[in-house]
């Protein structure tokens, strides 16, 4: 029986890899969605049928091993109901948060394991216990970093808290903790090992919590990549010390990925991973920068139009306030019509535009936008000046020049979309307000800047009508 378990975990590693592969393209990533899906409910069901490694378990009654079946049932119907009814109603705009939650129970789940492991085994061996350790202890700090970042983003958590000797207590905590673990593998059987695992734990959540509050605004994508990487390191450690290959495989796979996906998106925000977790934008810094010279100047709807009507090339920036508004059917719709009358339009997309990686361009596509209109920041940051109108709509931090200019700014250094070297550019937004950093934004003061005010969809909305009565 063992050569058919391991066939079925051979099989879910190369779904498992497949999926990913064909994730990194808008155009495969649905079929990746499946094949990793598929995958996964492979790894469940040969787990659930052959819990031991060995080949005993449900269908091997009598051999010793048993596996308590009510409960098992009781957990997969809970996780699975839940996970099922909030991919249905959570909207795309919450779905960062439901990634910090869900990449918090995979953490937890791998800690626990480690709990178990203990309560269970009286002397596991030197190398199982080392890596049940390091795995409960990524795995608490992701989990207890996650609900913080969940609890940030969700808008339940406001403060960002910085103690006075932040990054010293974060190095001595995980010091100690770390001192912690190692007693807990080399005092295997001691009397006082209980005591020891719970201040273990206790101590690797508080660490996870410490670690997360004291970072907000731009650099909480970074995190929960982050965590997501340290997830995956648990998993993938437990999976080690559970004997099962496919929870081995997939750690690797989520830890390698996460580990990548966290270093993209620091260098998109031009901010050093080590930069993000000890020298964090704090609400301070947020209100820093130079004075803004200039003012912002309003424009109609039908003004916007006309520039747009009649220029050579249109390139249109979206951002979280797309997103918020549901904004994009009707922005595939102006663009459709601006198409027919002449002029070029393409869309030019930053790296953390909106509030997940990939946002916007999961959103463009939901419209019917296709693919070759869509470029990324490298590839369209030099045809701005030969653009006559950059139309910016509920974008904010993504554009703004500080990040060029202002060294005193926290955003300096961050590669940004150049909207204020277009011909023209037209901002929509709602009001006045600064975007996700709390920076304010040098673009809205600029000479050729002009500001349409209105929700996304009832801006966009009115343009299509202004252009229409255009010849
Ligand atoms: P920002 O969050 O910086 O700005 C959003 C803008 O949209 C604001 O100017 C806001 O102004 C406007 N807005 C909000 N609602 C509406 C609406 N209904 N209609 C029109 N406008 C609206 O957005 P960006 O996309 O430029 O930048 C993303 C930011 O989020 C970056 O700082 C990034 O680091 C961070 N982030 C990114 C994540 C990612 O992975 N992509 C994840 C988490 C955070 P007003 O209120 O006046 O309308």
């Amino acid at each position: 029986m063992t050569f058919v378990v391991n066939a079925v975990y051979l099989a879910v590693a190369i779904l498992f890899i497949l999926g990913l592969k064909a994730m990194s393209s808008p155009v495969t990533a649905r079929k990746g969605i499946m094949q990793a899906g598929l995958g996964m409910i492979m790894a469940t069901a040969i787990t659930f049928l052959y819990p031991n490694h060995e080949g005993s378990g449900l269908l091997f009654f009598g051999q010793g091993k048993t596996i308590n079946l009510i409960l098992t049932v009781i957990a997969i119907a809970i996780g699975g109901g839940v996970a099922w009814w909030l991919g249905k109603v959570v909207k795309m705009t919450d779905m960062p948060q439901m990634v910090a939650v869900y990449n918090g129970m995979g953490g937890g789940a791998a800690a626990l394991i480690a709990a178990v492991e203990f309560a269970r085994h009286e002397n596991l061996s030197p190398v199982v216990s080392t890596l049940a350790v390091l795995g409960a202890l990524i795995g608490s700090v992701a989990f207890a970093g996650s609900i913080v970042a969940f609890l940030k983003l969700q808008g339940i958590m406001k403060k960002t808290w910085r103690l006075p000797a932040q990054n010293m207590v974060n190095t001595v905590l995980a010091l100690v903790a770390i001192v912690l673990g190692a007693a807990i593998v080399l005092l295997a059987g001691n009397p006082a090992l209980p005591a020891m695992l719970v201040g273990f734990f206790v101590l690797s959540l508080f660490l996870g919590v410490i670690l997360t509050t004291p970072i907000g605004g731009a650099d909480m994508p970074v995190v929960i990549s982050l965590l997501n990487a340290f997830t995956g390191l648990a998993v993938g450690f437990e999976g080690y010390v559970l004997g099962n290959p496919a929870l081995v495989i997939a750690g690797i796979v989520v830890g390698a990925s996460g580990t990548l996906l966290t270093q993209l998106m620091a260098k998109a925000m031009n901010r050093p991973i080590s930069n993000v977790i000890f020298t964090p934008i704090t609400g301070e810094a947020q209100a820093g920068g130079g004075e803004i010279a200039g003012s912002m100047k309003e424009l109609s709807g039908m003004d916007a139009a006309a520039m747009m009507r009649y220029a050579e090339k249109v390139v249109i920036i979206p951002g979280y306030g797309m997103a918020v508004a549901g904004a994009q059917h009707k922005v595939w719709e102006l663009t459709k019509i601006l198409e027919e009358a002449g002029v070029t339009v393409k869309f030019a997309i930053h790296p953390v535009a909106g509030r997940m990686p990939g946002h916007m361009n999961v959103l463009l596509a939901e419209a019917g936008v296709p693919y070759d209109m869509i470029f990324d920041l490298e590839e369209i940051n030099d045809e701005f000046p030969t653009t006559d109108v950059a139309l910016v709509i509920g974008a904010n931090d993504v554009v703004n020049p500080v990040a060029r200019t202002d060294k005193g700014s926290p955003i300096y250094g961050m590669p940004i979309l150049n909207a204020d070297k277009a011909q023209s550019c037209i901002v929509i937004k709602r009001g006045k307000g600064a975007g996700y950093s709390g920076i304010e934004n040098a673009l809205f003061y600029a000479e050729n800047t002009s500001m349409l005010y209105g929700s996304a969809q009832q801006a966009v909305a009115e343009i299509i009508t202004a252009v229409k009565t255009l010849v």
